[in-house]
């Protein structure tokens, strides 16, 4: 009986129960899944160089034997030496008490000689000789404590031995052509089985290249199920739109044009919007926000606003009431927060179900509750990374299938925004208003604390706000952390004109209200916090940010702390005080020290975190990958996603011949992705 691809691994022999189930924890379950599991490395057995290799290491080298094996002997003992040419490093070979080897030996053979380096004496203690012959590289593979490296390489060549030239090609001939991708057999062969690490590479570019645009098509189909889902073209009232964003007190930015373009493009498109407006603090994605609900309400539908927190919620309805109060627009915009008497409430409720209200503003929760829209055109999430399946088919659950505008000042690395984050389109607004002063950031160690002070004092006097931020605090944790009320009470100490507020989570929230409008208020000049600000608030009167224990941050959480001033026309501080002890650490602080660009930070933490680290983790969303790496092979993963894009576009392309196997394969494995309506 012949093998098949889709056979289960124990049709090889050698595969019992046990191996199976081991191998099945490695997520190999068919001969498929085996021949597509590729070495992670390869033992190299002729290449390697004396200046590459470490002091002590085991190693084989090949080489010209360039001196004649000369043997001495001290009694019953002896040792062969002979000089080695390896590409042009000359080393020492002894062998100790294998004087026949010399008999085996010729000047200008070519040897190859397995020992342990002293890099020190350019020289190898030679345990043995090794065929020649043996050119080819040695896969290596992840293993387990189940199934050792070695077993897989020998089931994958006895699967191999049956199956080659079989293996059909997922990814499509044109592409193939267009980006010198090989033949999957030739890809299998030469990714298992090199000849050389040119082949390795070769093989194992291809195979990244098939493993992103199978996931990338993956995505890409969800997402075209996603959109078509129910959905209706807006029509807006396009000279009413255009007649807002004349009437703003400032002109937009050219990519707060741009996404409003993309964001008005998609309400007007019959498919369902599903969009990450991603921009860095202050780049004005509100006014955006604006753009498009209005353009809703103008096409007779409602829209509802989200924000974290309820803080966040009110600052939001007023100022979007004050926006289109200033343009002459009328409109309905009601804030629907839990701090409502039930009476009012009820009200708003009946009003939002009768369509009398054009947009609410509310929280997070808004959509998630018992309310009842007439006609709930688009749904704004502020602050928030996604809006995945899972919420949406909830919003449908209830009858409503509104667009999504999810916004964030969180900047998403470009390799997260099309993996974990796939299935959204994104827009970015990647430009500050005209006009902004750059935020100038220092780093003070614990000891410079007067410094950050004197700082302070100087802008209290000029008339500013400050902020003093401190790391979350547990009575029970023993970190050398500053306790926030310590903090409190040195400041009102040190600054016996101005006054000073403390806010914590466990504040009450009435408390917590009073004491953020005395800050906006200028009633209260500094505010002590844990990090309770971090999002959204806006106070432009602030000009300073002084963040203790800084390390104790993650970047992104710092770049957001530090977004809190450089709102308003004055030259803003963010001071970080701090004494890291580890390079990442450090090296985070001086990030932050050396640039204010979001998505460069974002790109550096990446970069200083590992796609290993954080990539890997269920957190962050990301996926595996077995062979490509999302972070160092970007442009491979961008183009993956660009013509799994464009494929998915064509209207037949599941019918053409070329396609088949991807068809085929894409519907076998896609079953797993299918229960997100
Ligand atoms: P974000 O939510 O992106 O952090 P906001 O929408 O709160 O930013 O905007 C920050 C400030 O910039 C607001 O006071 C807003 O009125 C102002 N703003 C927005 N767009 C512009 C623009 N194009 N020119 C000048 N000021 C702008
Ligand atoms: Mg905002």
């Amino acid at each position: 009986m012949s093998l098949a691809l889709e056979d289960p691994v124990s049709a090889l022999s050698g595969v019992g129960e046990k191996r199976q189930a081991a191998l099945r924890d490695l997520g190999i379950f068919t001969i498929e899944d085996l021949l597509t599991y590729y070495p992670f490395r390869y033992e190299d057995l002729g290449a390697r160089r004396p200046s590459e290799t470490l002091d002590g290491e085991k190693v084989t080298f090949k080489g010209i034997v360039s001196t004649p094996a000369v043997v001495r002997r001290f009694g019953k003992r002896s040792q062969t030496v002979l000089g080695l040419l390896i590409d042009r490093e000359n080393i020492r070979v002894t062998f100790f008490n294998q004087p026949w080897v010399a008999k085996n030996i010729e000047v200008g053979q070519e040897v190859a000689v397995y020992g342990t380096y002293n890099a020190a004496k350019a020289a190898l203690s030679a345990i043995k000789l090794v065929p020649a012959t043996t050119d080819a590289l040695d896969p290596i593979y992840p293993a387990s404590k189940g199934v050792k490296a070695k077993t897989i390489a020998d089931l994958v060549e006895q699967a191999w031995g049956q199956l080659r030239g079989q293996m059909p090609n997922l990814v499509p001939q044109h592409l193939r052509d267009k980006y010198r991708l090989l033949d999957k057999n030739q890809q299998i062969e030469w990714a298992h089985f090199p000849k050389d690490s040119a082949d390795a590479k070769a093989g194992r570019r291809s195979a990244a290249f098939e493993e992103f645009f199978i996931f990338q098509m993956r995505l890409q189909l969800i997402k075209q199920a996603d959109q078509s889902f129910g959905g209706q073209p807006l029509n807006y009232d396009k000279e009413a739109v255009a007649k807002l964003i004349n009437r703003l007190p400032y002109d937009l930015t050219a990519a707060q044009k741009r996404v409003v373009g993309e964001i008005l493009a998609d309400q007007h498109d019959a498919r369902h919007m599903n969009r990450l407006l991603q921009g860095d603090v202050g780049s004005g994605k509100t006014v955006v926000a604006a753009i498009a609900m209005y353009a809703t309400v103008t096409a007779g539908c409602q829209a509802a606003l989200m924000a974290p927190t309820e803080i966040l919620a009110q600052q939001h309805a007023k100022s979007l009431a004050k926006l289109f109060d200033q343009a002459g627009i009328d409109l309905r915009v009601e804030l629907l927060t839990s701090g409502l008497k039930a009476a009012q409430r009820r009200q708003i409720l009946t009003d939002l179900t009768n369509g009398e209200i054009d947009i609410v503003v509310g929280t997070h929760a808004l959509v998630q509750d018992d309310v009842y829209f007439h006609h709930l055109g688009l749904a704004v999430i502020d602050e928030q990374h996604r809006f995945g399946v899972k919420q949406r088919s909830k919003l449908r659950e209830g009858g409503m299938n509104p667009d999504i505008l999810a916004m964030t000042a969180t900047p998403i690395p470009r390799t997260l925004s099309i993996t974990a984050y796939g299935e959204m389109e994104v827009s970015v607004i990647d430009e500050l208003p005209a006009g902004r002063k750059q935020i100038i950031t220092s780093q003070l160690s614990q000891r410079q604390f007067d410094q950050a002070l004197a700082l302070m004092k100087e802008e209290l006097a000029k008339g500013a706000q400050a902020y003093v931020v401190t790391p979350l605090i547990e009575e029970s944790e023993t970190l050398d952390v500053r306790n926030v009320t310590e903090v409190y009470q040195t400041l009102q100490a040190a600054l016996p004109d101005y006054t000073v507020g403390l806010l914590h989570g466990r504040l009450k929230k009435d408390d917590k209200d009073t004491l953020m409008q005395g800050f906006k208020d200028n009633q209260v000049q500094v505010l002590v916090a844990t990090t309770v600000v971090e999002v959204g608030v806006d106070v432009p009167n602030a000009s300073i940010m002084l963040i203790l224990d800084a390390d104790r941050f993650g970047l992104a959480q710092l770049h957001q702390l530090r977004g809190r001033v450089g709102r308003g026309d004055r030259q803003s501080y963010t001071v970080l005080v701090a004494d890291p002890k580890t390079d990442y650490g450090k090296e985070r602080l001086k990030a932050l020290v050396d640039t204010t660009d979001g998505f460069e930070l974002a790109q550096r933490d990446l970069e200083l975190r590992g796609a290993g680290d954080i990539l890997g983790t269920k957190q962050s969303g990301m996926p595996e990958f077995q062979v490509g790496d999302p972070v160092k092979d970007l442009t491979m993963l961008t183009i993956a996603q660009q013509e799994a894009l464009s494929l998915v576009r064509e209207s037949d392309w599941d019918n053409q011949v070329e396609n088949q196997p991807l068809v085929t394969y894409l519907s076998k494995t896609m079953a797993q992705f299918r229960h997100f309506d």
